[in-house]
């Protein structure tokens, strides 16, 4: 899409011609088109767990309810505000990664280290999904930001622990290869349709939505990925077919540089 400016020009108050400038405007569009369907899902997912909260705490205050109850809408209200308070922690993580705004500074990272210490937090709720979570490979040290890092494997391996079954397995590999640095996360859970395969990466894009959120999704969290992968300038690659599972492979370059290198802090 273009934009039109037509700028007169007069010479001893004489009109003698006009300065027209075309400008390329679609990306700009874009950018605000994204801007605008992000504001308006922020919107509806931060009223969707308030709404459900004001309408509790009216209840437990008109005093009708059985005292017996109290707990059960106490836990209500306390599920819903860890929804509100994930749901803002990911937007704050996301718009840190958008502005470049990180607040921590690159040093080098041990993925395999990474990768049991992720193991290690995520053993409760594995436990709790009857699945099993490996982690195998080597000692791969690259230049990067911790926290990001580390954001972005618990993510990776905290779907694919979520989309799966009972019985099922995730298994995490670090391996140096010929194209650099390599992170995967394989599972053998319930895998993505070919069709969602792009859009799984955009903010809010679930691919069963109800089904998402019944278990805990705030939709942001392969966005996240997307940001963190490409703010140390990795690739993503990403397998998947329904009932068959997932491989999500992260692959930094060869000697690698931080993008975002001016940080200071
Ligand atoms: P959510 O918070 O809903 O999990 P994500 O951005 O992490 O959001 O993922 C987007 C969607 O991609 C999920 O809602 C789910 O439908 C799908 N998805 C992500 N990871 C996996 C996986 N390992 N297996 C199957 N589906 C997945």
């Amino acid at each position: 899409m273009c934009q039109l400016f037509a700028n007169p020009v007069y010479q001893q108050d004489q009109l003698t011609g006009t300065v027209i400038v075309l400008l390329d405007v679609t990306e700009k569009q874009e950018r605000e088109t994204l801007r605008r369907e992000f504001s308006a899902n922020v919107s509806h997912e931060l009223k969707t767990p308030l709404t459900s909260i004001s309408g509790i705490a009216e209840i437990m205050k008109s005093g009708l309810i059985d005292p017996n109850d109290v707990p059960h809408f106490a836990g209500k209200i306390y599920d819903e505000s860890q929804r509100l308070i994930h749901l803002v922690g990911d937007i704050i993580k996301l718009s840190q990664l958008d502005e470049n705004s990180i607040p921590y500074t690159a040093a080098p990272v041990d993925l395999l280290e990474l990768a049991q210490n992720t193991r290690i937090q995520l053993e409760n709720p594995a436990a709790k999904q009857q699945v099993t979570l490996q982690v195998e490979g080597e000692p791969v040290v690259i230049e990067g930001v911790l926290p990001v890092l580390d954001e972005m494997l618990f993510n990776l391996c905290d779907n694919a622990i979520k989309y799966n079954k009972p019985g099922g397995h995730v298994w995490v590999s670090v391996k140096h290869t010929p194209d650099g640095p390599t992170l995967t996360v394989k599972d053998d859970g319930i895998g993505i349709p070919t069709e969602d395969h792009e859009r799984v990466f955009e903010r809010f894009y679930r691919v069963d939505k109800s089904h998402s959120k019944a278990i805990g999704g705030t939709g942001l969290g392969l966005s996240i990925v997307k940001h963190s992968a490409a703010y140390h300038n990795a690739r993503i690659e990403l397998e998947s077919a329904p009932g068959k599972g997932t491989c999500i492979r992260l692959i930094f370059p060869p000697g690698r540089e931080i993008h975002g290198q001016e940080q200071t802090d």
